[in-house]
């Protein structure tokens, strides 16, 4: 079975939560692009579910990495719906913003070993250069991979700022995600060169995700399945920066009508809404732990309260049962 991205899992094997000596850390990593809604609630919510019933911390990072869409009102906003639910965290907030010296250093460790190239491509050029199937991420085609420096030069002159790819191998990564079983990936085929630095000089999300998880300890990442094939090439960034890996978990998308994931465009998906329906922060968390398979009901829950019974068994599996978590909505 293939997801979208091109990772596959295998038959639905959980391996359980992990155990091992040492301490867990989760993060809450929110973009501070909008407030909180029923999805980034309930990834919030496992994340949450998944460090504690451990004995684990919580971090709070917020990734403002694009700083145009990253407005403060919204950094506040985050960190107050956070508390609001109930979903606390231990260390932080730490902002991305203050972290481009270590985005700096790991860059420019790849760069010494010739990992990483100037790719001169439009968003136009890319599009065009690969035609990938509906709901399938375009990969890179590594046109700009081998261009000689007077290649590279006469691009320069016509004025093109070039992004910083990552050469990928034909290597293989597998891990296994808590909720997805044994995933794969092959690098060259399914994922391809990546962005590490963009155009205009942002390091690119994965290589910030991967130097800020390290720092800041977190060694238990639990996201949206639409996140599951960013993975493959974190693992890969990790192994060659000499940084721990992560033990993973993808949980089920909710969606609105017509498997659309659910976003800040779905009114009756947002916080405030849900708060003036529920009426409590616990009403809501019950709410979405019922729906999505967290508990047994829909009976209003705190976090804390969820712990006891707590199991990643009720989420549906993406892969094998090809399904999302259908957002039932206002009209439920
Ligand atoms: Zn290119």
């Amino acid at each position: 079975m293939t997801a979208a991205c091109g990772a596959s899992a295998s038959d639905g094997e959980r391996t359980g939560v992990p155990g091992g000596d040492r301490a867990v850390v989760g993060r809450f990593a929110p973009s501070p692009t909008g407030r909180m809604h029923a999805g980034n609630i309930f990834a919030a919510l496992v994340a949450w579910l998944v460090a504690k019933s451990q004995g684990g911390r919580m971090v709070l990072r917020v990734e403002d990495l694009d700083r145009e869409r990253s407005k403060p009102q919204f950094i506040d906003g985050v960190q107050r719906d956070f508390e609001a639910l109930g979903l606390y965290w231990d260390e932080g907030p730490f902002f991305q913003h203050d972290r481009d010296e270590a985005y700096q250093a790991a860059f420019a460790h790849l760069q010494e070993r010739g990992l990483i190239y100037p790719c001169y491509c439009t968003r136009a050029d890319l599009h065009a250069a690969s035609a990938p199937h509906h709901g399938e991420k375009p990969v890179y085609p590594g046109t700009c991979r081998s261009l000689s420096a007077s290649e590279r030069a006469k691009r320069e002159a016509a004025g093109r700022r070039p992004a910083q790819r990552l050469t990928v191998p034909d290597e293989t990564i597998t891990f296994d995600d808590l909720i997805q079983g044994v995933t794969t990936q092959r690098l060259d085929i399914e994922c391809g060169d990546f962005l590490i630095q963009r155009s205009d000089g942002a390091f690119a999300y994965q290589l910030a995700v991967v130097v800020d998880d390290a720092a800041q300890g977190v060694n238990s990442v639990v996201r949206g399945v639409d996140l599951l094939c960013s993975t493959p090439q974190q693992i890969y960034l990790q192994q060659l920066l000499g940084l721990p890996s992560a033990q993973y978990a993808h949980v089920p998308l909710l969606v609105a009508e017509q498997d659309r994931r659910l976003s800040k465009r779905d009114k009756d998906a947002a916080l405030d809404e849900l708060l003036e329906r529920f009426k409590t922060p616990a009403a809501v968390i019950g709410y979405i732990a019922g729906i999505t398979g967290l508990a047994p009901t829909t009976d209003p829950a705190t976090p804390e309260e969820l712990l006891d019974q707590f199991s990643l068994d009720g989420l549906p599996d993406c892969f094998i049962d090809n399904v999302q978590i259908r957002w039932p909505g206002a009209t439920a």
